[in-house]
């Protein structure tokens, strides 16, 4: 068969399954630009698998959402209208493919390829903020069809070539035999199919991003797609650790990617890859390849680092003293004079990321809110000055009670806010119990003629079943506690959640 008669075989299609009948129907939804909700939930709800599959991802770690979408309406909201067309659309193709047996190429292998290159060009154009998530997933699954439709359309091609065949001995062997690679075959069927002019062209470019430029769309999907491809191929071919190399190098010629951001889309790939396998019933990968791929990638960056490290040993010792003068220049605007301890300002941007991180990412976060007891007549007593020098080694007190990846903030006058990420109630308790304990321990000097200092202290934890609506709402629970441990007689804890399940709070309430 030739070149001609073969293209003429893909142009009508024969014996290649087109898309099912929902998929036609979703396909003419998406090319609609003013597209509705309602009828994307019709077109998607006829299908109760794919229903089914939507929900899954909405709420899968593709989309980190605080609140599970409970049903096809609400995660059409979290993934979008044309997201979850998109991946409709790639669940019914997979489908009608799969019910496909290849004569010359590795079936399973084509998948497993399929989807890590879907997965690692979705991560990659996320990375680079590129396009649509979605439909870069979509043209890096479909992205080889045209081999499958040159395997179906004349059965002995590939089977000429060893296996198991890579992508570039694909390459290869078609340009030898048919004058072009699949990457012009794959466009044309997808073009047929009628999706979107952005996926076939980017796939249509795929195996030569450079020609296009990087700064249009399309050159930037091609350029997704095409790494997304690379990173399939490395993590399926046995000499791993150069194929790794080369792939960073390509990822910062195509993309300006740096080796530390590689790096982190490398452990997003791995991470997506379960989720993936989940919804397309198919396993991509053995978890001890996925170590390794990682281990590779790391090793990578060190041995990167190092080079880069070697290679400005000139500049080092310049480079580390300006350090050391930013960071201080830094610590010092994050602090506060007199104290020591983190100033307000810095603390609200902290508790703001911290609290974001606690969201996201299902984490608990307590803050204990400490007001020293009776501060107005230790000044009274001993003089504003020596109330200065109490206040401060109050702060330096509190901080040796806590890890170092908490936070000691002054909150205002004689009363500081801790923050501890990560810290459950239980813990909270017990660092304000030790807080206690060793404020009332510490010696202020003979100057303060052994003042005894106590305080009180509100805790408030914020846990993915306790939830608050902001930082704003954290920190008025954890006043209300304190204000509660005042009310209860000083120099002792208490801690919101049990206020409000014991039914104090209102007794209490400000
Ligand atoms: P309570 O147990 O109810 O908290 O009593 P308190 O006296 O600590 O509370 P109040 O809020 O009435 O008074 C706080 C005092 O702390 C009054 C203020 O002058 C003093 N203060 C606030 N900031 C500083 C400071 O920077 N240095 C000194 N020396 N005193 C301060
Ligand atoms: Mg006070
Ligand atoms: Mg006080």
């Amino acid at each position: 068969m030739n070149s001609q008669d073969l293209e003429n075989r893909l142009k009508a299609q024969v014996d290649f399954p087109s898309p099912s009948k929902v998929a036609t129907d979703i396909i003419a939804l998406a090319r609609d630009p003013e597209i509705e909700m309602a009828k994307v939930a019709q077109a998607v709800g006829r299908d109760p698998a794919m229903t089914a599959k939507i929900l899954r991802i909405a709420n899968s770690a593709f989309y980190a959402q605080r609140r599970p979408s409970q049903n096809l309406r609400q995660a059409l909201v979290i993934i979008g209208l044309n997201a979850a067309l998109t991946l409709a659309l790639s669940f019914s193709l997979v489908n009608s493919m799969r019910v496909l047996r290849a004569a010359g190429i590795d079936y399973p292998r084509f998948w497993r390829r399929c989807l890590l290159a879907a997965t690692a060009a979705r991560a990659f154009s996320e990375s680079a903020k590129v396009g649509q998530a979605e439909d870069i997933f979509l043209a890096g699954l479909l992205q080889d069809m045209g081999v499958l439709a040159l395997d179906r359309a004349c059965r002995d091609f590939y089977s000429k070539l060893p296996q198991p065949a890579t992508h570039a001995d694909w390459i290869t062997y078609e340009v030898q035999q048919l004058g072009k690679d699949h990457a012009g075959y794959t466009a044309m069927l997808l073009k047929s199919w009628n999706l979107p002019e952005r996926i076939w062209q980017a796939v249509e470019h795929s195996h030569t991003p450079q020609v296009l430029s990087a700064s249009t769309e399309e050159g930037k999907y091609a350029r997704c797609l095409a790494l997304g491809s690379d990173l399939a191929e490395a993590v399926l071919r046995a000499d791993r650790t150069s194929a790794v190399g080369t792939l960073a190098q390509r990822a910062h010629s195509l993309l300006g990617m740096s080796h530390e951001l590689f790096n982190e889309v490398v452990t997003r790939i791995l991470k997506l890859i379960p989720e993936t396998e989940e919804l397309y019933e198919t396993s991509i990968m053995q978890a001890e390849d996925a170590e390794n791929l990682l281990a590779e990638a790391r090793e990578l960056l060190a041995v990167r680092n190092l080079h880069a490290l070697q290679e400005v040993s000139a500049l080092q010792a310049t480079t580390s003293v300006l350090l050391t003068r930013t960071e201080e220049a830094e610590d010092s605007g994050r602090r506060d004079a007199m104290t020591g301890a983190l100033n307000r300002a810095w603390l609200d941007r902290m508790l703001d990321r911290e609290f974001t991180q606690a969201v996201v990412f299902g984490r608990d976060l307590s803050v204990a809110h400490v007001d020293i007891d009776r501060f107005r007549q230790i000044n009274d007593k001993f003089g504003t000055q020596i109330g200065d020098l109490v206040l401060k080694n109050c702060a330096q007190v509190l901080q040796a009670c806590v890890r170092g990846s908490d936070l000691v903030a002054r909150f205002s006058g004689e009363e500081f806010m801790i923050v501890l990420p990560g810290a459950d109630r239980e813990i909270a308790k017990q660092v304000a119990q030790r807080m206690l304990g060793a404020l009332a321990n510490c010696d202020h000097g003979e100057t303060a003629n052994g003042a005894k200092i106590t305080a009180s202290i509100g805790v408030a934890t914020y846990t993915p079943k306790q939830r608050f609506p902001s930082t704003l709402a954290l920190l008025e629970a954890a006043d209300h506690a304190l204000y509660a441990a005042k009310l209860c007689g000083r120099n002792r804890y208490e801690c919101y959640e049990d206020l409000t399940s014991t039914g104090r709070n209102s007794a209490t309430a400000r």
